[in-house]
């Protein structure tokens, strides 16, 4: 396989000389400056250019008290279940990052740019829009309705992983925690976590998360029923830990 691999390298480099063609550039060469837009415990995120177009490239690195062959393991499979979970979502019209290039040696995921402020901040800053606070919320409840419908489970759902461009669209980012599953437990645990960061990043924003039920459960009451119904079961789980230390 090696010797092939070799020998078509070769053959490829005379016909190259031969013809005086010149050697392709790498598409990775192709990219201009990158900034660091954020140096996480698993990945790097950048924002940079691929081919004249606005990116974000998130590198995932090796951790050195892994075992080589783990850490590669680990990290690649990370990096394609991020890829699948994002493609698994717009084949169900879910508005997530489209995936440009997964490149497995170097662990890297370019998706596209999002133009916009996250959930977060759009909040922090727009706290007196009521009415516009209330679509959003209703929005994001319809959205994590059908994500959940196609059995995908963000994982790690903050208002700092869904991007707002201001006006209409709201897009979730950051699978890297993402999976497959059709559990409703799963599903419950995934509305405890944006829960849970709802109350410490917002306060007294109880009735933000409430709204977002309300959409959950409206999309189609059957479905949501015993998604919503298990989340009770996983606050008073949450409760008896928080009581217990
Ligand atoms: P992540 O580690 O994927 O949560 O990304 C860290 C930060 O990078 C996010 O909080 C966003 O501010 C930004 N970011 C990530 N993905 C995108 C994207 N597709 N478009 C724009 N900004 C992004």
């Amino acid at each position: 396989m090696f010797i092939a691999k070799l020998n078509f390298k070769v053959k490829n480099e005379r016909r190259r000389r031969e013809t005086g063609k010149k050697k392709p550039k790498s598409r990775f060469i192709m990219m201009s400056d990158q900034e660091l837009i954020r140096q996480g415990a698993e990945a790097r995120v950048y924002k940079t250019e691929l081919d004249g177009r606005q990116v974000i490239a998130k590198q995932r690195f090796s951790k050195s008290y892994r075992h080589p062959d783990l850490d590669y393991k680990l990290t690649r499979g990370r990096l394609n279940q991020e890829a699948r979970c994002l493609k698994r979502c717009r084949e169900n019209n879910i508005r997530v990052p489209e995936v440009i290039l997964v490149n497995k040696k170097t662990a890297t995921l370019y998706i596209e740019f999002i133009t916009g402020i996250t959930l977060k901040d759009w909040i922090i800053a727009n706290g007196d829009q009521i009415e516009q606070e209330r679509t959003l919320m209703a929005m994001l409840g319809k959205i994590l309705f059908r994500m959940h419908g196609a059995n995908i489970i963000h994982g790690d759902l903050t208002t700092s992983n869904m991007m707002f461009d201001g006006q209409s669209e709201l897009v979730i980012i950051d699978f890297g925690l993402g999976y497959n599953s059709l559990t409703v437990e799963d599903k419950a645990v995934d509305l405890y976590v944006l829960e849970r960061a709802f109350i410490s990043t917002h306060p007294n924003s109880e009735r933000l998360f409430s709204k977002v039920l309300e959409a959950y459960s409206e999309a189609d009451l059957a479905a949501a029923q015993p998604v919503l119904k298990r989340l009770e079961d996983v606050r008073q789980r949450g409760r008896k830990r928080d009581m217990s230390g």
